[in-house]
């Protein structure tokens, strides 16, 4: 089934999942450096140098104490962060009975079978799951202009394409924020429904402009 809440909620998924995968390597990075940190805290504390100073020490010696301290419980970490979206996706697959434990891209693959009104929450849900990971990462939802190219609503030529996922993945957003109208809407969108954000899939927008080149070329 597609509606323009499926396509919303797949590009929303394969963008979460590429943010996902960012904030999982800026953790492991992160666990890398603070282990690297108290393997050479450790091998300065073993260094011969440092022998008479810290031969008096033992457990109450303060140096010890302060060079090997783990980072303080307050402090948040990447890998913090990553739990707690996990933990709201598994919460999100559990209520459409999507096996938990799993990535992003069990959810994405089981959105296709989901009901219209359902999958216009899980839209928003993965939308602004979306938008937090990428606020913690500093990274926007990755889109390229689509030079050239007029909506096929308003005309304009203000499209992006959200470049998340495989290249058959990418969807066609109009940046002017005009909403479908629904029935009757001149957007063509697959099962159009009011109020939603025009979205198309490139491979449509594209082709509706390959149709159309004759026309130009002779226009022009
Ligand atoms: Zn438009
Ligand atoms: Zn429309």
């Amino acid at each position: 089934m597609t509606s323009p809440h499926h396509l919303h909620a797949v590009a929303a998924a394969w963008s979460l999942q590429a943010a996902r995968t960012a904030l999982a390597q800026l953790a492991r990075a992160a666990n890398r450096r603070a282990a690297d940190d108290l393997l050479a805290a450790a091998s300065i504390l073993r260094a011969p140098v440092y022998g008479t100073r810290l031969s008096g020490g033992g457990h109450g010696d303060p140096t010890t104490g302060v060079l090997l301290a783990p980072p303080t419980a307050h402090e948040t970490t990447w890998a913090d962060l990553l739990q707690r979206s996990t933990g709201r996706l598994d919460w999100l697959a559990d209520a459409i009975r999507c096996p938990t434990g799993l990535t992003v891209g069990r959810i994405r693959e089981h959105i296709p079978a989901l009901p219209p009104g359902t999958v216009r929450l899980v839209a928003r849900h993965l939308a602004d799951e979306d938008a937090w990971v990428r606020a913690a990462i500093r990274q926007p939802r990755p889109v390229e202009p689509l030079t050239g190219v007029p909506c096929p609503h308003c005309g304009e030529r203000q499209l992006v394409v959200q470049t998340a996922g495989p290249v058959d993945a990418w969807t066609v957003i109009c940046t002017t924020g005009r909403l479908c109208t629904g029935a009757g809407c001149p957007c063509g969108m697959p099962g159009a429904v009011e109020g939603v954000a025009h979205i198309w899939r490139r491979a449509d927008v594209l082709g509706a402009v390959a149709g159309a080149v004759p026309a130009n070329t002779e226009a022009g």
